[in-house]
């Protein structure tokens, strides 16, 4: 599923895969509290690569840091520079990328502020995340018996590492009962997210999707709205619940890793005529013409290397 890069950036410097490692006593492997970032880079037209929307990622990535107290000597324009330097070091146009904060050795224990944080920034090549026949004919998903986490006990704007022990298990659980994927409601029952994507809902020309209020405000998400809006298509950014998409004529997944991936069926029920839709499929062609620098008005989202 992925091929690793050779050379990793880590605290600063280029290193070979092999010495990418850390101590069993690092804080963040005990507890969870770690800031990451997935983020893609695609060959433009001129045979380079570019990273799609690399500044937007950055924000989150340090937002997430704030929120979690975490403080790196690495400035924002290091870490840029550092997914620069990965791509460029391991000779890569289409890669994933993979920047983490993580709280090191030292004192173990929940008050503990005075461990180095370690930012490292890994890659390696990532082809359809739900599969090549999921983007083909879509995926299946079963709404998760785990809720998602109520937004008073994690900070939903956070791309934290220990939040994403939720999303194992429902990732488990839906692949244990045959689906592909799992889509969570929250705390009121309202659908939230994907185990690691967005999701969206369309019925005519009407595209909904949950606010940022219950959710990971994914950047692919915000790329998709700006694209279908361009289109002139009404995106609204509502909750709902799971019925939505038992009477949906369609819906797809978003996110850095899944891209753009339509969802055949949930809970066995076959959304709209169990094949892409007219919206799924102009989502999946414009986001891919984007992230490759073909579409003018989300040309500025890409930093060429
Ligand atoms: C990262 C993530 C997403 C997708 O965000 P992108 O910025 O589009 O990659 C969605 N949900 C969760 C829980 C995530 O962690």
């Amino acid at each position: 599923m992925s091929t690793k890069a050779d050379w990793i950036w880590f605290d600063g410097k280029i290193v070979p895969y092999e010495e990418a490692t850390t101590h069993v006593l690092s804080h963040t492997l005990h507890y969870g509290l770690g800031a990451f970032e997935g983020i893609r880079a695609y060959t433009q037209e001129d045979g380079r690569p570019g990273i799609w929307a690399l500044d937007d990622h950055m924000t989150r990535l340090f937002d997430t840091m704030k929120m979690m107290e975490m403080k790196t000597e690495f400035t924002r324009e290091d870490v840029t520079q550092a997914c620069h330097e990965v791509l460029r070091r391991n000779d890569m146009s289409e890669a994933y990328l993979r920047p983490l904060a993580f709280i090191g050795e030292g004192a173990l224990g929940l008050g503990v502020r005075t461990n180095p944080v370690h930012v490292v920034v890994g890659a390696w090549k990532w082809g359809a995340y739900l599969g090549e026949e999921g983007i083909k004919n879509g995926v299946d998903v079963k709404i998760s018996t785990f809720t998602r986490h109520h937004p008073n006990a994690a900070m939903q704007r956070a791309k934290v590492v220990g939040h994403y022990v939720n999303s194992i298990m429902a990732r488990y659980e839906a692949n244990a009962d045959g689906y592909d994927e799992a889509i969570m409601l929250d705390h009121h029952g309202f659908v939230a997210e994907g185990t690691g994507e967005n999701v969206f809902v369309v019925k005519g020309r009407h595209v909904k999707t949950p606010p940022v209020a219950n959710i990971l405000p994914g950047i692919t998400r915000k790329s998709i709205i700006e694209i279908l809006k361009h289109e002139g298509y009404e995106v609204e950014e509502t909750w709902f619940g799971r019925d939505a998409f038992y009477v949906a004529d369609e819906a797809f997944m978003v996110g850095t890793a899944a891209e753009v991936t339509p969802i055949h069926s949930v809970d066995r029920k076959v959304v709209g005529l169990g094949k892409p839709g007219p919206v799924t499929k102009l989502s999946l062609k414009l986001y891919h013409q984007a992230v490759r620098g073909k579409l003018d008005f989300m040309k500025r989202h890409i930093a060429v290397v």
